[in-house]
């Protein structure tokens, strides 16, 4: 197999000023298109021949083919959660709004534990909403390349806590980056992926 880089949904520019042009740039261009070179590098192998799909990949593979192959996956995942048309929130009568109402009280309630559990993650890494087997929804952490979908969970939402997320645009400053993404989340697509019970 072998992985394609996914085109952005909207211009460059498009998320401006909360991710600047230059930022997407880097970001989409650069930085996901190096873990899908390494992935496709690394696929070459023989012994990586029984791996059909990007799930074949997340469920069994390990080390390095894991970790570009998860950074593949959580960016295309976090690239597709965005829009110019963002900042909208979950509609109040969501069933995904009553869970996180549920969970967090409010929706401003639940924005400042998601962005705190980003800012506390130590080193780089990605914060998510996820539904565990369960269905009932929880914050998250993972390290480094680290998806949620190894451990069986739907992700709903991600942000990444990596620095060449934000370091263009906000220096050192990842409280800042983290919540002004709220401006840019589409939640027509976050209810989507949320599976109701
Ligand atoms: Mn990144």
């Amino acid at each position: 197999m072998k992985i394609a880089l996914t085109d952005l949904p909207y211009s460059p520019n498009a998320l401006e000023p909360y991710i600047s042009a230059k930022t997407l740039k880097f970001h989409h261009g650069k930085h996901l298109q190096t873990y899908i070179n390494n992935t496709n590098k690394l696929l070459e192998d023989e012994k990586y021949s029984d791996y059909h799909t990007m799930t074949d990949i997340l469920l069994n593979a390990e080390g390095v083919l894991y970790n570009n192959a998860a950074q593949v996956w959580n960016h295309n995942f976090y690239f597709f959660s965005f829009s110019p048309k963002g900042g909208n929130g979950p509609s109040p009568d969501s069933l995904l709004y009553k869970a996180i109402c549920d969970q967090w009280e409010t929706i401003e309630a639940f924005q400042e534990t998601f962005v705190a559990q980003g800012v506390s993650l130590f080193g780089s890494g990605w914060v998510w909403l996820c539904q565990n087997k369960d269905g009932f929804l929880e914050i998250l952490q993972t390290k480094n390349g680290d998806t949620p979908l190894t451990n069986g969970k739907i992700p709903l939402l991600t942000f990444d806590v990596w620095e060449h997320a934000y370091y263009l645009d906000y220096q050192n400053d990842r409280k800042k980056h983290l919540s002004n993404l709220w401006n840019i989340v589409d939640w027509r697509i976050v209810e989507k992926r949320y599976v109701s019970n």
